[in-house]
């Protein structure tokens, strides 16, 4: 008989979701044990940036400024914090993109606005620094089967409450319904301090903002030079020349098909889809190109969810 460990909170998944989720467990007291099969996937994009003002119709995301406060909160714990993500505005917009920024710290600058409390950050080095301070268990989930994690192999994990955060990846074993939207982002050789963002964005040393048409499985799709094209013409529109490319990151954005969630599960996260509950527990999934902004967020609402 192979044994079974156990934690009071079993977190399947060491993306930015699991391992927030989890830290803010272990914060409140709990036994919390991380399985997962490597450290992020959607989450190893090599930066991150955390922008409510979504798009180029600046649309503020619903409780945008309270996730910003909450992830400003969490991850300057971790991780040096980039401040500010500019955002030139369309000539003739100013005063709609105003009326959108709500309670948004911001000053206007030349064509735009400044986002002063919005950043970017490196997502490898905190995830890693997060693990460090957790239970992580590397396996492969092949079962959801409460109150058990079933892993190849055998062993069984066993959790009074179990958190799925395992991203596109795993989302087969809770038959959740879900699209995958390929992305590519370019490492270049020019390093840009403030984040600028329209169309696509530049961050430190990338250039990112692509989006494929989305698909139903995860395996992402090899880059394409059109992709390469399209991001290296956004970024000439935005600085006036092609900034030289070192590498290219494929990675595999996943959202959810809300309003089939399966059992008729609602989401408790007063109308953000990404946090809901499931047999045994919750699931913290789906958040597309928001993973970075909402995850703090989401996982103080977990705790609410959960009466700790
Ligand atoms: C190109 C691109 C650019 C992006 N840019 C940004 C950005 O600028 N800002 C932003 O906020 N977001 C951005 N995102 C989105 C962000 O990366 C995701 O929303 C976020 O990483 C999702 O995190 P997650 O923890 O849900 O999943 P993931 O990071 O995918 O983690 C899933 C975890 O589950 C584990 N797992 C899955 N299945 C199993 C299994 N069967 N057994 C064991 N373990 C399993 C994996 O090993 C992994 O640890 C971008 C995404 C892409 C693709």
């Amino acid at each position: 008989m192979r044994k079974v460990e156990e934690a009071e909170a079993v977190v399947l998944g060491a993306g930015v979701a699991g391992l927030t989720a989890a830290w803010l467990l272990k914060e409140r007291g709990l036994r919390v044990r991380v399985v997962a099969q490597s450290l992020g996937e959607a989450s190893r994009v090599p930066v991150a940036l955390v922008n409510p003002l979504r798009g180029k119709r600046f649309t503020l995301a619903r409780k945008g400024e309270e996730a910003l406060e909450a992830a400003l909160r969490f991850y300057s714990r971790f991780v040096s914090l980039h401040l500010g993500v500019y955002r030139p505005v369309p000539k003739g917009e100013r005063e709609k993109v105003a009326a959108r920024l709500g309670g948004l710290k911001h000053s206007w600058e030349g064509e735009g606005v400044l986002l002063e409390e919005a950043f970017w950050l490196e997502p490898r080095p905190l995830l890693e620094r997060l693990a460090e301070g957790l239970s992580l268990q590397r396996a492969r989930v092949l079962a959801w089967e409460p109150p058990y994690l079933a892993l190849e192999g055998g062993g069984r994990v066993r959790g009074e409450v179990l958190v799925y955060a395992g991203g596109g990846q795993g989302a087969h074993l809770l038959g959740l319904p879900g699209r995958y939207i390929p992305g590519l982002v370019l490492t270049l050789l020019d390093y840009f301090p403030r984040a600028i963002s329209y169309r696509v964005y530049l961050a430190g040393s990338v250039l990112g903002g692509s989006y494929l048409p989305h698909q139903g499985t995860p395996e992402a799709p090899p880059p394409t030079e059109g992709e390469a094209e399209w991001l290296l013409q956004g970024a000439e529109a935005l600085l006036g020349y092609r900034p030289k490319v070192a590498s290219a990151w494929r990675g595999m954005r996943f959202r959810l098909d809300g309003p089939t969630l399966p059992g008729g599960m609602e989401p408790p996260g007063r109308g953000i889809p990404y946090l809901f509950p499931v047999e045994g527990g919750f699931a913290l999934t789906g958040l597309g190109s928001t993973g970075f902004l909402y995850a703090p967020w989401l996982g103080e609402r977990l705790l609410s969810a959960l009466g700790w």
